[in-house]
């Protein structure tokens, strides 16, 4: 048996096309049931044609204090209380069976909680007709003209479907009339069943437009029962005992070649009208009804699966006949689900082995939930989390359709009492999450290489042939005299054929020829009908193959350019992608640009400052370098200057030293010479002795010199003598004359009198600025208690600030014995006296200091 021949239902994907499917989510429509009483309350509320909203009953409120959440639900549409079932159907249906025409599988289910219409949606009621209905209205609405005849098409038991001549099925359908009795089928909606009789008004009637009229089809449906996760054929014919009821027995699961799953056994009713798959359906039901109430159960508690099947195959290239190939034939499915109620099993009051059903019909619908769950976690986010379909029955059997193709559909049916508030809204929960999970759309079949139009074709043949012998007297008119006669009188005329005279040897080789030419004549008409008819049928084929060749082509070319639509469409969303990220790009350049901008302009004010702050440090540095010089040449002056100083201190100190020595001498010597004196007894003073020299820097400097051994002359002279003396510095500049207030007034004793002196007490500006010389008496109590004045010199000169600046160039010393000091250069006994004065001159060298710039007493003006 070939592979292809197997029916396809629901094909399982190709691994290598699992990557780049089309995929769209499961469709979930929400309906809203209208309320039984007026005044009951309502819990769920539509806002928009997408959108509801639950509000919690005021009991509930009452018990979470008042928090409750009012939650708001969105699906692909919302139909509320008004909708009605064609509605419904055109919105939700419809599309799934042009799918299965089209040989795209479907799946349909309703859920919701019990009572909330899941049946009235799917089946419906006298007069409303629910989708079931519709769905087989449609499609034999659609196919009718185009079905195989009954038996053409024959389901194998492994999920596939057959293919016999329709000889083989005449001769079966006359052995199974022979073997049943009663006709089965009605054949027409009159004899249906009156409770379906009227579902569907003839008005409401809808087809599909797009059906292949090159195939023949047939329909095939199957009811099965989900109950406590154990699966019931609904329409097997098994008797029923009534007395002993014998518990119908379960079917299995199985896997076909094509892995997908399907019931093993299941029975598959061909049907050839929407009135005799009602009768089906209705016996289904029936069945399913009596073993609830035998065997107690509920039927809310149970899942019931019907399943339309349609099978198609080509016709072959007359058109006339369906193509004997199995591989040709083509099956898809629409499963319509009636779930059961999503109830919980405290809701349902359920006890002892109605529990048990209850917890498996939530471990059911649980599952299913899982396996949702699942699905939508691996699909958002890429995991490959096991998805568990064959925890139950319901999930297992619908497997390929999740992970393989086709469309589903799932339709929430909503109770809007307060009742059913807890439950509605996990109802609401799982199909918000149902949503977004997506399932492979299924792909368009490849058309048979045959052209198209073959039925049509073949009936246009046939009614121009039949068209055509009428006109030639064909067979279908051959018994209109009229043309009879006209062909009769074309042909020649047939001779008077009466014989009378034994020897006439005319009238028999007359009507000899005569019927000689009539039958020439209508063997070159034959000939000429069969050659017209088969230039007519070359014709025919050859403008079949170019029709198809044509049609080939432009297939190719129509699936050359949706490709290329694909990759225009691709290009342009890259276009609009790269544009949309040149656009961000450039602004950030912008963006960049001004920052770069902005941060040279710091850079380049930093820089000025860094400079001013270089040449800043630079004018620093020299201007140190300069201080440093003019620091160290002060130092160096200073150091001089008190060397200087502290050698002639040094030798000032000696020359007293020395003098004091000598005075000590002297008194040494007279005391001497008194007492030699007094011992010789007025004898001549011997000759004094030489008076030892007064020692003197000149005489210092000119080498130590003998003392002399004679005592010094005692000095005659007034210790306080006015000595004027003309002092050097009495000259003819004008000096300033600065003589401290401290200082003791001495009159003119040992003061230079300096003419055209300004005199001062403190220096100042005036003073100076008119002087070019500067004069300073220091007075100051010696060790030895001699009053000793400085008169320190200088010369007084412009600076270039402005001001006046003193350089000292000279000292010069005058001591004075102080007459209130007691002195110890008093002469004991007689000689009392005035101190002896002494007046030591002291002169700085006055050389080195204006050599250098030396010490300068600094007036800043
Ligand atoms: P379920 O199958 O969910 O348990 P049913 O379909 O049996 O619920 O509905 C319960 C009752 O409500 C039935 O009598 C049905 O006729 C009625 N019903 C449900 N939905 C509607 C509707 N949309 N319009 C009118 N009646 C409805
Ligand atoms: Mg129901």
């Amino acid at each position: 048996m070939q592979r292809g021949g197997k029916g396809k239902t629901p094909r399982r994907p190709a691994l290598k096309k699992a990557t780049n499917v089309e995929k769209d989510p499961v469709g979930v429509y929400c309906r809203i049931r209208p309320i039984c009483a007026e005044d009951e309350e309502c819990c769920v509320e539509m806002i928009s044609s997408s959108t509801i909203q639950l509000h919690a009953p005021d009991g509930l409120k009452a018990n979470r204090n008042g928090e409750y959440k009012e939650t708001q639900y969105s699906f692909k549409r919302v139909f509320g209380i008004n909708t009605n079932q064609t509605e419904l159907f055109e919105d939700v249906a419809k599309p799934l069976v042009e799918d299965l025409i089209r040989c795209k599988n479907g799946l349909l289910f309703t859920y919701g909680v019990t009572g909330s219409g899941k049946t009235y949606t799917m089946t419906g009621s006298p007069g409303e007709g629910g989708l079931l209905p519709r769905c087989l209205d449609m499609l034999f609405n659609s196919i009718g003209p185009f079905q195989a005849k009954r038996f053409v098409f024959k389901p194998d038991d492994k999920n596939g479907i057959e293919i016999q001549s329709q000889v083989d099925a005449l001769l079966e359908r006359q052995k199974r009339d022979s073997q049943q009795s009663v006709p089965k089928t009605p054949s027409s909606r009159q004899k249906a069943d009156p409770e379906f009789a009227d579902m569907i008004s003839p008005e409401e009637a809808c087809k599909c437009e797009s059906v292949d009229e090159d195939c023949c089809y047939s329909v095939f449906v199957s009811y099965i029962e989900i109950y406590n996760n154990y699966i019931y054929d609904l329409l097997e014919d098994a008797p029923f005992d009534p007395i002993r009821p014998k518990p119908p027995q379960s079917k299995i699961l199985r896997e076909d070649q094509n892995h997908t799953m399907y019931v093993a056994g299941c029975t598959e009713v061909e049907v050839k009208s929407t009135e005799e798959a009602f009768e089906v359906f209705w016996k289904g039901q029936k069945k399913r009804r009596i073993a609830n109430t035998q065997l107690n159960r509920e039927s809310s508690r149970s899942h019931s699966v019907f399943t339309v099947k349609l099978a198609q195959a080509p016709l072959d290239a007359d058109g006339d006949h369906i193509l004997q190939d199995k591989s040709q034939v083509n099956a898809s499915q629409l499963c319509l689900v009636d779930l059961a109620g999503s109830e919980r099993t405290s809701r349902t009051r359920a006890e002892g082995s109605r529990l048990r059903e209850a917890g498996n019909i939530n471990q059911s619908l649980m599952t299913l939930r899982t396996c949702i769950e699942a699905l939508r976690e691996n699909q958002m986010y890429g995991t490959n989390k096991m998805v568990p379909y064959r925890d139950s029955k319901v999930t297992h059997l619908f497997k390929n359709y999740f992970d393989g193709e086709g469309k589903v559909r799932m339709i929430v049916c909503v109770n809007p009492k307060a009742e059913d508030y807890e439950e509605t809204v996990l109802v609401m929960r799982f199909a918000e999450m149902t949503q977004e999970v997506e399932v492979a759309r299924p792909v368009d079949r490849p058309i048979y290489g045959l052209a198209a139009g073959r039925r049509q074709r073949n009936q246009a043949f046939k009614d121009e042939l039949s068209r055509r012998l009428e006109e030639r007297g064909g067979p279908s008119n051959a018994d209109d005299p009229v043309l009879l006669n006209q062909l009769i009188d074309s042909l020649p005329a047939l001779p008077p054929c009466e014989l009378v005279d034994p020897a006439d040897d005319q009238t028999l080789p007359r009507l000899i020829e005569v019927l000689e030419r009539r039958q020439h004549i209508r063997q070159m008409i034959t000939k000429q009908v069969n050659q017209t008819a088969n230039t007519l049928k070359s014709m025919l084929q050859q403008f079949d193959s170019q029709l198809s060749a044509k049609e080939t082509f432009l297939h190719d070319q129509r699936s050359k350019l949706s490709e290329k639509d694909k990759v225009i469409l691709n290009q342009k969303s890259e276009i609009e992608r790269l544009e949309k990220k040149s656009k961000t790009l450039e602004y950030k350049i912008d963006i960049l640009q001004k920052t770069t901008g902005m941060y040279e302009q710091d850079k380049r004010s930093l820089q000025q400052e860094l400079e001013g702050r270089e040449q800043m440090l630079q004018k620093e540095l020299a201007e140190r370098r300069r201080m440093e010089q003019r620091m160290q040449g002060m130092v160096t002056d200073t150091k001089y200057k008190w060397e200087k100083e502290c050698e002639r201190r040094v030798n000032a100190k000696q020359l007293e030293m020395q003098n004091k020595l000598w005075v000590k001498d002297e008194k040494l010597k007279q005391l001497k010479a008194i007492v030699t004196e007094n011992s010789s007894g007025g004898s001549h003073p011997a000759e004094p002795p030489p008076k030892p020299e007064r020692p003197s820097r000149e005489r210092d400097r000119n080498g130590p010199q003998e003392r002399s051994a004679s005592p010094t002359p005692r000095p005659t002279v007034p210790p306080v003598r006015p000595r004027h003396r003309r002092s050097r510095s009495a000259g003819g500049e004008k000096w300033v004359d600065h003589k401290p207030s401290s200082n003791l007034d001495l009159d003119t004793v040992m003061q230079p009198i300096i003419p055209n002196a300004i005199k001062v007490s403190t220096p100042n500006e005036k003073a100076l600025s008119k002087c070019h010389k500067y004069v300073l008496r220091h007075q100051e109590l010696a060790s030895d208690g001699e009053i000793e004045t400085k008169l320190i010199k200088g010369d007084v000169f412009k600076t270039r600030g402005g001001g006046q600046a003193v350089q000292f160039t000279d000292i010069e010393t005058l001591k004075q014995e102080c007459p209130a000091a007691p002195s110890r250069k008093r002469r004991s006994g007689s000689e009392e006296g005035p101190a002896q004065i002494e007046d030591v001159e002291n002169r700085a060298p006055a050389g080195g200091l204006s050599s250098s710039s030396g010490y300068q007493k600094r007036r800043k003006p």
